[in-house]
């Protein structure tokens, strides 16, 4: 006889879907939310419990949940058009997304290639960067280069470039080879060393390996100021001008992927900004969509664009995929770009960020907390544990299921405490967040 499929949202979950970066096993000790509903920073669950979404849904939710803007524009995009393919057509909503996302940039990216997820976008920077060289009659270009502990995805062309030892060491063989430099981390300084210093250090490396592959590398691919997935790891902006620098020298393209740190995340709308350079091509991805639907794209230079623009089909850029440019989910990118600038909330979160920041001085003061760190809208902390790894692993576990109990959803990565919150929190919330997240912190540290 066949069981009855089980009665509650939980059991029918573990029973029939496979969560993404889960080890299924642990969900025996370790809690599944059912979500009903969300509100503004809040997610709410079927049994009456509410969480502060402090990580903003993996960093993707940047005006909170069920956002009447953007609600209402998606609702009026539904009745016009869900969908249509971007081969042969195209609407409103991407050529209106395209062309406020190059202004944006001064229009020195002028050219929007449209993909549904960050990893897709990865994939698509890396084979426009080594067509355009073939294009260009430099087909020897065939390497990249990444950064230490750089994450760019996790499909098997971007996991390439992605320096996480968990993901590394269960795909390696599938996996091309790149080359990985130093990271220009800010937490690696030795005794008198500053921020730039330790960029500069990673800088000088970096052009070690152009020198002895020179014309070999098609592309280096950074994660301007925080490498956000390895533990928010921040380096000085002077790092992406040496980067800007070198890349120019060298002939190599220049990648940012701005899918986390974009959308004014670190302070600015782009990352790069702070570095005032441009890179060959800029990933973008998460919050630009407002959380609401799945959208990546990647900008470049008209210099590229024009690689490509010919005759022969097999100059042309050779990727698709079925979404492409959907017209929803550019709909929502617009809503949420028209937020940034009604509510000028690049300005607006500098008042938040500081406000938070002032909260948090007890946390920063407390012994058990080292490299207290901050860039725009992300914090983030290392809690001082023993040094194996199954100690951050059990500390990350354990913190999350407290935070749970105390209305916080923090995932921290590894020992690493880390706050991204949505672009709306009132006053209280960012005292709650701020006294809980310490108080989590206390109950976790004291278990030990
Ligand atoms: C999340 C992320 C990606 C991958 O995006 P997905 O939508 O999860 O595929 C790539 N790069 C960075 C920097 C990211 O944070």
């Amino acid at each position: 006889m066949t069981p009855l499929p089980p009665a509650d949202l939980v059991s029918r979950s573990l029973h029939s879907v496979w969560h993404p970066c889960t080890q299924m096993q642990h969900h025996e000790t370790t809690p599944l939310i059912a979500v009903s509903h969300g509100r503004g920073a809040w997610l709410h669950d079927t049994d009456g419990k509410r969480y502060l979404d402090a990580i903003s849904s993996w960093w993707v939710n940047l005006f909170g949940h069920a956002n009447p803007r953007i609600n209402a524009a998606l609702k009026d995009q539904l009745d016009r058009l869900e969908h249509a393919m971007l081969a042969g057509f195209t609407h409103e909503p991407v050529v209106a997304l395209s062309e406020q996302l190059s202004a944006l940039t001064g229009n020195v990216l002028g050219h929007c290639f449209y993909a549904s997820d960050g990893a897709s976008a990865v994939e698509i920077a890396l084979k426009m960067s080594f067509h355009a060289w073939r294009n260009a009659g430099q087909s020897e270009k065939q390497e990249f280069v990444c950064l230490q502990g750089a994450y760019h995805g996790e499909t098997i062309g971007a996991l390439a470039v992605t320096d996480v030892a968990l993901f590394r060491d269960a795909y390696g063989p599938l996996l091309r080879a790149v080359h990985v430099v130093p990271s220009p981390d800010a937490r690696l300084a030795g005794a008198g060393e500053s921020a730039a210093d330790v960029a500069h250090r990673a800088a000088d490396a970096l052009e070690l390996l152009f020198q002895q592959r020179e014309g070999k590398i098609a592309a280096l691919i950074v994660e301007p100021l925080v490498q956000c997935a390895t533990g928010m790891a921040m380096h000085d902006p002077v790092y992406l001008q040496r980067v800007r620098v070198l890349c120019d020298r060298y002939q190599v393209h220049l990648i940012a992927d701005e899918i986390a740190v974009g959308c004014g995340r670190t302070g600015t709308f782009f990352a790069c900004e702070q570095a005032a350079i441009w890179p060959d091509f800029l990933c973008l991805s998460k919050g630009i969509s407002g959380g609401y639907l799945p959208l990546s794209l990647v900008m470049t230079r008209s210099e590229i664009y024009q690689q490509f623009y010919d005759a022969d089909v097999r100059r042309g850029f050779l990727h698709s995929h079925s979404y492409t440019g959907n017209p929803l989910a550019c709909r929502a990118a617009l809503a949420t770009l028209a937020i940034f600038e009604q509510d000028q909330t690049l300005t607006a979160n500098r008042r938040l960020a500081a406000r938070l920041t002032a909260a948090l001085q007890p946390l920063k003061d407390d012994a058990r907390v080292r490299h207290f760190r901050q860039c725009g809208m992300i914090w983030a902390f290392d809690a001082v544990l023993e040094a194996d790894s199954a100690a951050a692993a059990g500390f990350s576990r354990r913190f999350f299921a407290e935070a749970l109990k105390q209305e916080l959803l923090l995932r921290p990565i590894g020992r690493t405490v880390y706050l991204m919150p949505p672009y709306i929190l009132d006053d209280a919330e960012v005292d709650l967040l701020a006294a809980r997240t310490h108080a989590v912190f206390s109950q976790v540290m004291e278990q030990d």
